[in-house]
């Protein structure tokens, strides 16, 4: 960021704060204000997902968040990937109880017995839905009409904790099998998964997200 200038004169007028506000600065969501969260709310945050893989991914982690923080999430991510074999769901849903008594011992993740069972029974679920549904990505994107939601929240304030469609989803894979999908854990993964633009818009995001696809 540009310096102000620093008065050459000794004069009073130096005005660094009228200078600050010509200066252009990144505008982000209220949340992203950490080193761990800057890159996730600006490179993935509400960008539409439609990878089974990562579709699955989203919603074990948004479930194994239930009473933490996104952060501690997001510090633990690469450690999850390893340890749940990158999310796929043909290899989770065969481990067995010495899987998990490893998986419990493991202080890079959630150790938390029912999070852990829930992933194993979560993966079953998923991948009957693979089968009854085509894709995983085909059953979810239903809940939203095929496309994302575009809100338009100018305060955070205003942004919902859940909605007609999360409670819908949740309630829908709750019948399918799934475990840790109510419908605030539903909507944050909507949100992050780009089912929903929660971009505020203000964020430099807001815009950006639309017609992005990964
Ligand atoms: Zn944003």
């Amino acid at each position: 960021m540009p310096r102000a200038p620093a008065p050459e004169d000794g004069s009073l007028f130096s005005f660094p704060i009228a200078w600050s506000l010509l200066v252009t600065e990144t505008i982000r969501c209220h949340w992203a204000q950490k080193p761990i969260n800057i890159p996730y709310h600006d490179k993935e945050w509400g960008v539409p997902v439609h990878d089974d893989r990562a579709l699955f991914e989203f919603l074990i982690l948004e479930g194994a968040q239930a009473g933490l923080s996104w952060d501690t999430i997001l510090l633990k991510r690469a450690r999850y990937r390893e340890v749940f074999d990158r999310f796929d769901a043909q290899k989770i849903a065969r481990y067995d109880e010495k899987k998990v008594r490893a998986l419990l011992a493991d202080p890079g993740i959630i150790r938390n017995r029912l999070k852990i069972a829930s992933t194993i029974s979560n993966a079953q679920a998923f991948l009957k839905i693979q089968n009854e549904f085509g894709s995983f990505d085909s059953y979810l994107w239903k809940f939203v009409g095929g496309k994302p939601i575009q809100n338009s929240w100018k305060l955070h304030k205003q942004v919902p904790a859940k909605t007609k469609e999360s409670d819908a989803m949740s309630k829908d894979l709750q019948k399918h099998g799934f475990r840790f999908v109510g419908s605030t854990i539903c909507y944050a993964f909507m949100q992050a998964t780009g089912m929903v633009n929660d971009h505020l818009v203000t964020c430099f995001r807001y815009v950006e997200v639309n017609g992005k696809i990964r």
